[in-house]
């Protein structure tokens, strides 16, 4: 099968479908791979480095689409790139449909097989594709909030981990999933005194486990949210509610209660956020103050380190996408966790909770 990588055009997407170590993989299966060229360039590897591992350089986009059979991305294709899409070929990437009717429309038309990372699943019913980027989020997280919690940011002046004598910041993590725990694991290896809240009795007592003692945990109430603004230094947002938006756990009137110059960090923003205050903001211009408290609620927090993020997605891509280009569209017969992931087939909407959302045939 011929795989194509075309640069990404999102704005300020930074991250490549395949990393050359992945081309490397493809071409050892016996397929060419085509990359555009400069579709490296934001994690700083050249058509070089794509040449050395085996792959084409094409010198445009346009010749990766004609003369691919699957096209591997990251962001979901935009108008330019659907219409270049074709009956019989394949796309593996992130889609996010639901809210994206008219992304879903150009999809339909194009009679391309679509197959969305963000609803592959795997036999313990996570979601493996789209952990990565949780990971990477939860783990930024706690980047961020050092640093706006610094001075010349308007933060409180505190480090934190403090230093011998000094107390440490209180960092409290609403959420204890994906991205809670990879918070708290930054956090707690900075010396950060770390609370995690969490509506999962079980979560709970999972997280209790991994941290061994070095993060506390607290079942998550209005009470329990209340009490521990008022003496955190830093707030993460790290819930979810599956197929719902974010519910607003930190109130304004909680807000009132904080420390001037805390950090609210709302990575939960992506789903509309979960502090009453927050609105979404970008890398250029990340963070904004309300009531004296700094908020950092940028929707796309990978973005900021495509070279960790794009390694990290092709590990958890390539199984399923070698199957794909191995098998071509058998592979979706013989692996129920990568037919979960088929969203559009030959211009029907094949995935139920997006027909839903775009109310369309299923
Ligand atoms: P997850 O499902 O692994 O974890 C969510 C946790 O929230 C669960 O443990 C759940 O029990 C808990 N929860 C639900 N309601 C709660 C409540 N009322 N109080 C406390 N905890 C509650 O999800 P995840 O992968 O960690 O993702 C968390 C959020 O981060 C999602 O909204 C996701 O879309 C978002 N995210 C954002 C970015 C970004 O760049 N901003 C990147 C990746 C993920």
């Amino acid at each position: 099968m011929r795989v194509g990588v075309p640069k990404e055009i999102k704005n300020h997407e930074y991250r490549v479908g395949l990393v050359p170590g992945s081309v490397r993989e493809y071409v050892q299966n016996g397929h060419d791979v085509l990359v555009e060229t400069g579709a490296g360039a934001g994690i700083k590897a050249s058509d070089a480095d794509y040449q050395a591992a085996g792959a084409k350089i094409a010198p445009d986009a346009k010749t990766v689409f004609a003369q691919s059979d699957m096209i591997v991305k990251v962001k979901e294709p935009q108008p330019t790139e659907w219409a270049q899409l074709r009956e019989g070929q394949i796309l593996y990437t992130y889609l996010h449909l639901a809210p994206d009717p008219t992304q879903a429309r150009g999809l339909i038309d194009s009679g391309v097989t679509a197959v969305a990372y963000e609803t592959v699943t795997d036999p313990h019913g996570g979601l493996p594709l789209l952990a990565p980027m949780s990971e990477v989020a939860g783990r930024l997280s706690i980047q961020a909030a050092a640093y706006a919690l610094t001075a010349h940011q308007g933060g409180r002046g505190l480090l934190m981990g403090g230093v011998p004598g000094v107390l440490p910041a209180k960092v409290l993590v609403i959420g204890g999933g994906v991205v809670g725990t990879h918070a708290a694991r930054m956090a707690v290896g900075l010396g950060a005194d770390v609370t995690i809240l969490d509506r999962s009795q079980r979560r709970l007592a999972e997280v209790d486990e991994l941290f061994g003692g070095r993060a506390k945990t607290r079942y998550s109430t209005f009470e329990a949210l209340d009490e521990e603004t008022d003496v955190a230094d830093v707030v993460v947002g790290a819930v979810l509610i599956p197929g719902a938006s974010a519910p607003k756990l930190v109130t304004r009137e909680m807000l009132k209660g904080m420390k001037e110059g805390s950090v609210l960090v709302d990575v939960a923003i992506d789903q509309g956020g979960c502090f009453e205050t927050s609105k979404a903001t970008t890398h250029q211009d990340p963070t904004y103050v309300v009531d004296d408290v700094i908020h950092y609620c940028v929707a796309n927090m990978p973005g900021a380190v495509p070279l960790t993020s794009s390694h990290a997605l092709n590990n958890a891509t390539l199984t399923y996408g070698l199957m794909l280009a191995n098998k071509g569209t058998d592979a979706l017969k013989e692996s129920q966790y990568l037919r979960e992931g088929l969203n559009v087939h030959r211009g029907k909407v094949t995935y139920k909770a997006v027909a839903e959302a775009l109310n369309t045939a299923f």
